[in-house]
């Protein structure tokens, strides 16, 4: 027996045509003399019907469970009117089974092949296989390959070489922690697997190739969180020559097509919003805001700083900020107690509490309204433009707490009120012209905003000299951000030798560890590296997003979970004594 066609593609057109089909066992229902199987295969699901007209096929049909694995053989006819299941492709038709085969048995499945199944996230992992099973899975790895097929062939078409870089390769410091990979041959010596392909796809365009791609995997030992993995995956270019802007537009009809093709959402890449990092840090708290909210921060710091409200004022004279959201429409939303519940959420970014205002018809409502005399109250609603029925919620001090608080909480009200703005489901935008350096808390130093090859602002060159201050300098760099995630980032490199040096010393560098970590590179610019600049798109993202998931390991057939590790698979896991030997490596006792 061959297969004609898949269950789950069986519809009207094929009613009185002979069809040979394979797949799992869904469900069951038993008669006695008629049973009704609906079998399913990877596009979707289709009712068998075994009847005593053929007593072959249903004595099998008594014998089949849920997935076991079936062949057959048998007519599509039309179901009654009354039998139609809207919910299917295949619900206007079933097939009466001639004919059939059990292919293999299975045990009764540890949880049900559904979407909605309650099972903990832990025993679909280690399941995985059988959770993969699950239509939604299989929906989101379809999205996911037609992205990458989109990918490819826009980039081929455009005349990009895909061109593979190692996984294993030379650990370089700066930014994430790197996994490494013992050496069997020089014990002692480690490969690393690779953060990205940066520095290789930067020589090749040393070597001239003018325009790479990758779908490339990269591995960072990081903390984990909810949109994090060990290892995920890029849609990495890199070109030649190109400004950053020549740059942009190319990725806008890159990010066109794939809309295109795997969402059929058209994509104007000239409503595609274009925004300084400094514009987005003052208008939205944040480096991805989600442009579908249709409310932004105010700076009410001018206004606050004579306040007789004593926090706003302090929060000012210390050289911090005062700054509000206006939440359309929430004043009768939030009880006092929610507000409250609000105020804990943005304690996790060092907020202490949350100041905040009802504006109703008779003027400002709320705990500290009497803080606000007529000419105040007239100023304040003058500058946020807040109406009647609006919620006011202030964040004053640090800048940047005030920042990553009111970033949370537009987000987090939005959703609340459902005020995301549906009418551009998918809005993308350019985030430019960012610091070159960013103060980095956990390193307790200054580190690369980016990475420590991307090219400062020509204007701004002259601030890696010595004696400037090169925390000053602005960079020819770039990110793509799509409905509040950070979609991808890039920029022009630094394709000079000089440039490079000093940038490495500017991130606290010693020659003799520029020459140790980066000396390759610094080499190879002394033979001719032309002007270049790329970016790379995170593809796990992304696919999360066009799939509708709000976590990447739905769109990850085999995932690591919160704690790193791969239930199903038990990775990592300890290794045999000899292999550690041939590596040359002892393990310490873990300290009990
Ligand atoms: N390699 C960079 C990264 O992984 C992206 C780029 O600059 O192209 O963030």
């Amino acid at each position: 027996m061959k297969r004609t066609t898949y269950a789950g593609l069986v519809d009207e057109q094929y009613v009185g045509q002979t069809v040979q089909l394979a797949g799992w066992v869904q469900k069951r229902r038993n008669f006695g003399d008629l049973v009704f199987v609906d079998l399913r295969d990877r596009e979707g699901l289709l009712q068998l019907t075994f009847s005593a007209d053929y007593p072959e096929a249903l004595d099998l049909a008594q014998k089949m469970r849920n997935e076991y694995v079936i062949q057959i053989e048998g007519q599509v006819v039309a179901r009654q009117a009354s039998q139609v299941n809207d919910q299917i492709h295949s619900g206007k038709v079933e097939v009466v089974v001639t004919s059939a085969k059990i292919l293999a048995e299975s045990k009764t499945p540890v949880f049900d092949i559904a979407d909605d199944v309650n099972a903990s996230e832990e025993l679909k992992l280690e399941y995985r296989y059988l959770d993969l099973r699950r239509p939604q899975m299989q929906k989101n790895l379809r999205v996911r390959s037609k992205i990458m097929a989109v990918a490819t062939k826009f980039m081929d078409e455009h005349d990009f070489l895909n061109i593979e870089t190692p996984y294993l390769a030379k650990s370089t410091p700066e930014g994430a922690r790197d996994y490494l990979v013992p050496s069997r041959i020089y014990p002692g010596s480690f490969y690393a697997l690779p953060q990205s392909p940066q520095l290789f796809k930067q020589l090749l365009m040393g070597a001239g190739y003018d325009r790479y791609f990758q779908i490339a995997r990269c591995f960072r030992d990081e903390d984990l969180r909810g949109d994090r993995q060990p290892e995920f995956t890029q849609l990495d270019m890199e070109t030649s020559f190109l400004s950053a802007a020549e740059i942009q537009d190319l990725v806008n009809h890159w990010i066109q097509a794939i809309m295109k093709e795997v969402v059929g959402y058209d994509l104007d890449p000239e409503q595609i919003d274009r925004l300084t990092w400094q514009e987005a840090m003052d208008r939205f708290g944040t480096d991805k805001p989600d442009l579908r909210i249709p409310y932004e921060l105010k700076d009410l710091s001018g206004w606050a700083q004579d306040s007789a409200f004593g926090v706003f004022a302090k929060a000012v004279e210390a050289g911090g900020v005062v700054k509000a959201l206006v939440v359309p429409g929430a004043a009768d939303h939030y009880s006092r107690k929610d507000i409250d519940k609000l105020g804990q959420y943005i304690e996790r970014f060092g907020a202490k509490g949350l100041a905040w205002l009802k504006v109703t018809a008779e003027g400002l409502n709320g705990p500290i309204a009497k803080f606000f005399d007529d000419a105040a109250t007239a100023e304040l609603l003058a500058a946020t433009a807040a109406q009647p029925g609006d919620l006011l919620l202030f964040g004053a001090g640090r800048a940047d707490i005030v920042a990553a608080s009111l970033d949370a909480l537009r987000r987090q009200t939005a959703q609340d009120l459902d005020l995301i703005d549906q009418e551009r489901p998918w809005r993308f935008a350019w985030i430019v012209d960012w610091p070159l350096f960013e103060y980095s808390e956990d390193f307790d130093r200054w580190i690369a905003a980016h990475h420590p090859f991307t090219m400062p602002n020509e204007e701004d060159l002259h601030y890696l000299d010595e004696g400037e201050d090169p925390h000053q300098a602005h960079a020819q760099s770039y990110d793509l951000v799509l409905n509040g995630y950070e979609l991808g980032s890039g920029s022009i490199r630094i394709h000079r030798t000089d440039i490079q040096e000093k940038m490495l010393r500017a991130l606290g560098f010693s020659h003799e560890q520029a020459e140790a970590a980066f000396g390759f590179l610094l080499k190879g610019m002394e033979f001719g590296f032309p002007p270049m600049g790329g970016i790379a798109l995170g593809l796990d993202r992304l696919a999360m997003l066009l799939a509708g998931q709000e976590n990447i390991r739905e769109v990850i057939a085999f995932p690591k979970n919160s704690k790193a590790t791969e239930p199903m698979t038990e990775a990592p896991g300890p290794v045999a004594a000899s292999q550690l030997a041939e590596l040359g490596i002892q393990v310490q006792a873990e300290e009990q």
